[in-house]
């Protein structure tokens, strides 16, 4: 897979702060001007998929119903869990989940993915590839 590397000082290249192990997850999140949304989480790794063909559907407005459908049709993850509206990415150190989508309606507009280092971003639409925060 292909490999895109940030620098560490890039202004969106940040710490996620883990609340179970106290351990700071570093990673590249998306901005609110890059509409990277729908994304969704992997339930069992910190991979991301980005859904760019449902952006329409929930570009004015998201609603469950909209949810329900955008759900029924998210793929499996190459590490064999599954994107889901719920999931989170998942702390380094201990794997705990970290709870980054509080309110999975609201979540489908929120443009500000987070990739934590070596986290796969999938994409419906263009190729597919890992993060690597260098530096
Ligand atoms: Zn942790
Ligand atoms: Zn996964």
């Amino acid at each position: 897979m292909k490999v895109v590397e940030y620098e560490r000082s890039l202004q969106w290249v940040g710490h996620l702060h883990c609340p179970s192990c106290q351990h700071d997850n570093i990673g590249w999140r998306s901005s609110g001007m890059s509409e990277a949304f729908p994304h969704f989480y992997c339930s069992h790794c910190s991979n991301v998929y980005l859904n760019r063909q449902a952006q329409d559907l929930v570009y004015y407005e998201a609603t469950p119903e909209l949810l329900a459908r955008i759900a029924a049709a998210l793929p499996a993850c190459p590490c064999g869990g599954h994107f889901t509206p719920t999931a989170g990415p998942k702390c380094a150190a201990c794997h705990h989940e970290i709870p980054l989508v509080r309110n999975a309606v609201q979540h489908l507009q929120n443009p500000n993915m987070v990739l934590l280092d070596g986290a796969c971003l999938v994409r419906d639409e263009g190729e597919s590839y890992r993060v690597r925060i260098v530096g």
